[in-house]
């Protein structure tokens, strides 16, 4: 069945609270973790400017017992949390380069896409995933909301600028054909009427075409304690058991699925109408280790119990350096680190500053709810603080050796998922 009641935020200013699952409809939910109240991770205010009221969100985790969907209790008006000057762009890590590279070498050859075959990208950022499909010969077209849509047109990759739904899919189709492949990597867990998405995406493709979708995984969130990824733009957190809930209610069989390393653990899941191509046993593997119903419950119970500790844990270990008068410093300024830094409580007198390399946009502003300023990378250099935390920990292998590279010679510190000096 689908959700009754939709919690659409979208054009209220505000927020709507989550009532019903929003894959399955079932209610009442119940409650897995809340990390209390949190200001959206993308309003950062410039250094300077005289602090004003700032709006702060309850963070909420809601587990469906029906369908196994994690979703937040409540949906934020896309406004607040993606404002146009949106400052994410998939195109400078190295890891989603090499992930999307990767997908369209498996996908076509999997799929044997040709020269005619069109593929669409929904949430399609800076067009990075759809111009390895432009060099392997692929028509390509992006579906991208905010201005990153700008930076794929200009470098060629033609894109839309609306947001992806079932009269968006109509139109493309009349224009450009039906398409062999849809993907959407992560913009799944975004967007707020999920249904209307799938509507969109099984009208926009060819008969026998592919969806492809990458999540970030909730069992991977969950046994490395990332609770540091949820924030107001992620509404879902999906498993493969209530992905294809979700798909199934349009018709749609997931015929292969696997984890890849994306955003510090993510799933890609390969669909197509029911009877398309045979189910791999990728599948079925990914399905029995999953827990489900009231074992999932269970696993719930023991992540809130371990957030918890873990939160304890990085407190005392940054207690010990304050005790002894050492410096420290923050490593980049993901959207996670909005979370880590408000949940766990970090503030100026912690945390002296959090860098991010030359060029990013967040350079010169608070860090959101807390006044650490976000500062030039060269400052870690000159200043040499004792210590310095990433918070972009999950990429903390490909970061460590370039700050030591680059000079810098205190202890470093990942958080998650156990604090500790590397
Ligand atoms: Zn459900």
């Amino acid at each position: 069945m689908r959700p009754t009641k939709v919690a659409r935020a979208a054009g209220t200013g505000s927020s709507v609270p989550v009532e019903c699952c929003q894959i399955c409809g079932h209610a009442p939910l119940d409650r897995a973790l809340s990390l209390g109240y949190m200001p959206p991770v993308n309003q950062m205010v410039p250094i300077g400017q005289v602090a004003r009221q700032q709006p702060w969100f309850p963070t909420e985790l809601l587990h469906c017992r029906n369908c196994d969907l994690v979703q937040l209790g409540l949906a934020v008006d896309p406004v607040i949390i993606f404002p146009p000057e949106y400052p994410y762009t998939s195109g400078t890590t190295r890891l989603l380069r090499d992930n999307f590279a990767e997908l369209q070498r498996e996908s076509a050859a999997m799929l044997g896409l040709g020269k005619d075959d069109l593929v669409v990208d929904i949430g399609s950022n800076d067009g990075t995933l759809l111009s390895n499909f432009q060099k392997a010969g692929s028509r390509v077209l992006g579906i991208e909301p905010t201005d990153v849509g700008d930076i794929a047109n200009d470098r060629g990759i033609p894109t839309i600028k609306r947001y992806f739904g079932p009269e968006v899919a109509r139109e493309v189709k009349t224009e450009h054909g039906p398409a062999s492949v849809v993907t959407a990597a992560n913009c799944f867990a975004h967007i707020e009427d999920v249904h209307a998405i799938v509507d969109g995406i099984v009208e926009l493709l060819k008969d026998g075409g592919t969806f492809i979708s990458e999540s970030h995984y909730l069992i991977g969130l969950l046994d490395t304690l990332q609770y540091d990824t949820v924030y107001h733009e992620h509404l879902r957190y999906y498993s493969v058991t209530s992905l294809k809930h979700l798909l199934e209610m349009h018709g749609l069989e997931i015929f292969h699925a696997r984890p890849i390393p994306s955003h510090g653990g993510s799933i890609r899941v390969y669909a197509a109408k029911r009877g398309t191509h045979a189910v791999q046993d990728s599948v079925r593997r990914m399905l029995s280790a999953e827990p489900r119903g009231e074992a999932m419950a269970k696993r719930l119970a023991a992540f809130r119990r371990d957030v918890t500790l873990s939160k304890l844990r990085l407190l005392s270990m940054l207690r010990e350096l304050k005790e002894k008068g050492r410096r420290i410093a923050g490593i980049s300024a993901p959207s996670r680190a909005s979370t880590l830094v408000n949940y766990v409580g970090l503030d100026q007198d912690v945390i002296d500053y959090v860098c991010e390399i030359a060029g990013s946009l967040k350079i010169g502003k608070f860090m959101p709810g807390t006044q650490i300023p976000v500062v030039d990378e060269a400052r870690l250099f000159d200043d040499q603080p004792e210590a310095a935390v990433i918070f972009s920990w999950h990429i903390a292998d490909e970061l460590a050796p370039k700050l030591k590279a680059k000079g810098f010679r205190g202890t470093l510190i990942t958080p998650l998922p156990v604090p500790r000096a590397l």
